[in-house]
């Protein structure tokens, strides 16, 4: 069968041929294990049960997990194994299972849940780059999306992610999963239903921050937590976009922090001294 999953629409066969996201249709996974630098509410204490997919619809230049998202280093499994790793989560008392860069394995995490699904929240961690379509496919089995906003300029985004629709789809794929899921709900401090918005503070483009926070407070007012993240540190090809090639300043940081309390933002603020390479998850496959 041919893809569509996501809005690039490569209709090819991934079986037959290396497609846009570099992976067939079958799970890549790279890491599956707790994860605790969440936001508070997703981490909580016992950690969220995190599954890292490898290979990527958006394969921006910068990316934080190159190795996976772009070399798709990992191993491939079926979607029954794929519930035998929530189950796995399960037992280590995790307080959710959460998917990380899941779009392009769609298919399969429907087709898993026919052979278990745990009572847990699901949680969709995804860059905002979708398809509403394909959403759709997924009302009543995701319980929390945690989206990327990243670009309020669809010319950076073509530059950086080579996607020049960026706004328009993000901003209508987080439209659906509000529908889908609405308000924030919360028990003992963890989110059990909801959106949140993460969006990553890039070095030389404030600007572009502005405009991000802008959008989301036109759109969605105070409807949804936004967690601002300033963790970015040059990685994968950012040494070949100068701008980008060096961690964001103090100064950056407090400008678009000022603009998000300013607009009243209510969610999570990262410390700057998250951009340090012990944060990034090892790929162990
Ligand atoms: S999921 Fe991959 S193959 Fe499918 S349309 Fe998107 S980039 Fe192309």
């Amino acid at each position: 069968m041919k893809c569509v999953l996501c809005p690039r629409e490569c209709n090819v066969d991934r079986e037959q041929r290396i497609s846009f996201c570099g992976v067939g249709k079958l799970p890549t996974v790279a890491r599956v294990a707790p994860h605790y630098d969440e936001e508070p509410p997703i981490s909580g204490t016992n950690g969220a049960g995190t599954i890292f997919f490898s290979g990527c619809s958006l394969r921006c230049v910068y990316c934080q997990n190159y190795e996976i998202s772009a070399l798709s280093k990992g191993r491939v499994i079926t979607p029954y194994e794929l519930s035998e790793q929530y189950r796995r989560l399960v037992d280590m008392g995790v307080h959710n299972i959460e998917l990380v860069t899941p779009t392009h394995y769609v298919d399969a995490i429907i087709e898993s849940f026919r052979f278990y699904r745990p009572e847990l929240p699901f949680i969709y961690n995804s860059s905002g780059y979708e398809k509403v379509e394909t959403l759709k496919r997924l009302e009543g089995l995701i319980d929390v999306y945690l989206p990327d906003f990243k670009y309020s300029d669809n010319a950076l985004a073509e530059r950086l992610s080579r996607c020049p629709d960026y706004v328009e789809r993000a901003t209508a794929a987080i439209d659906e999963m509000m529908r889908q899921c609405g308000n924030s709900v919360y028990e003992d401090g963890l989110i059990k239903r909801g959106v949140i918005i993460r969006h990553l503070v890039l070095p030389s483009h404030v600007k572009n921050s502005f405009g991000v926070l802008q959008i989301i407070k036109e759109h969605w007012d105070d409807r949804i937590p936004v967690s601002l993240m300033a963790q970015y540190m040059p990685a994968g090809k950012a040494d070949e976009y100068p701008d980008i090639n060096r961690r964001i300043t103090k100064r950056e940081y407090h400008r678009v922090l000022e603009r998000y309390y300013e607009l009243g933002f209510d969610g999570f603020a990262q410390e700057l001294t998250s951009a340090d390479q012990k944060y990034v998850p090892e790929w162990d496959f």
